[in-house]
């Protein structure tokens, strides 16, 4: 099987890797939303006692606080290094019910097809070759029934503005080059993807970014950085 990963993105997170909970960092923004879309993904799927994949977890950000929500969760990530600091971030901080595996997500839906309640995939789309693979992949980890979530940023001359030029070079909450614009995937090109693989679009949500307040909130307005929640038939 060809591995669908970028091996420059992979360094280029591993190299970040050892900032991942400094909340202060270029890691920052994933903290701030954190709570936000955490809440989001536990009002839908109700995460306490459910089986939980994070594809693409990085440092753990999302999975340690599902896990602690009760959740049990499988982190995995095909960059090394912050699989690492996600796996030292849970013993330090005590979070049981959390582990860690450095696997492509269509290696795990061989592995595992149907194993997981809900399966989130945040933030990582816009940074593989193939994001209907991934998708595909999650589809079929997840169980009948199963929820999926996904989020990722727009593809509009609004969301160059905000999430390039805005966010890494004007306001550096961003190293310059985290984000290439082509990649970037529109609702509709998300939905289908989705649709194509039988799984149903449940809801879609905004997170928008006010750069004076420096605060971030969740709303209808999908034209940057949004989410969609789906489920697998059953
Ligand atoms: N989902 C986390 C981290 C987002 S950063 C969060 O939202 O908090 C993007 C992550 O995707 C990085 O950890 C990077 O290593 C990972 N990634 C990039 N390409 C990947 C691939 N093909 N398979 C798995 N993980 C990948």
């Amino acid at each position: 099987m060809t591995i669908n990963a970028d091996p420059q993105e992979l360094a280029k997170f591993s190299e970040l890797a050892h900032r991942w909970w400094d909340t202060e960092s270029e890691f920052r923004p994933l903290h701030q939303i954190n709570p936000l879309r955490l809440d989001w993904i536990d009002q839908r799927a109700r995460l306490a006692g459910k089986r939980v994949l994070d594809v693409g977890c990085g440092g753990g950000i999302l999975s340690d606080a599902m896990a602690r929500r009760g959740a049990d969760v499988l982190g995995i990530d095909l960059a090394g290094k912050p699989l690492k600091v996600a796996q030292l971030h849970a013993l330090e901080a005590g979070t049981s019910r959390v582990d860690y595996r450095e696997v492509a997500a269509e290696a795990l839906a061989e592995e595992m097809p149907g194993a997981f309640d809900v399966v989130t995939c945040m933030e990582m789309l816009e940074h593989v070759p193939d994001p209907a693979s991934i998708v595909q992949a999650c589809a079929t980890l997840a169980k009948p029934g199963g929820w999926l979530f996904f989020s990722t940023i727009n593809r509009n001359p609004k969301a160059f503005l905000m999430a390039i030029v805005g966010a890494e070079h004007v306001l550096k909450l961003l190293p310059k080059g985290t984000h290439e614009y082509a990649r970037f995937l529109r609702p509709s090109e998300l939905a289908r993807a989705c649709r194509d693989t039988g799984l149903a679009l449940h809801e879609s949500c905004g997170l928008q970014y006010n750069p004076l307040t420096r605060r971030y909130w969740l709303s209808g307005d999908t034209s940057v950085n949004y989410m969609l929640a789906c489920r697998k038939a059953v």
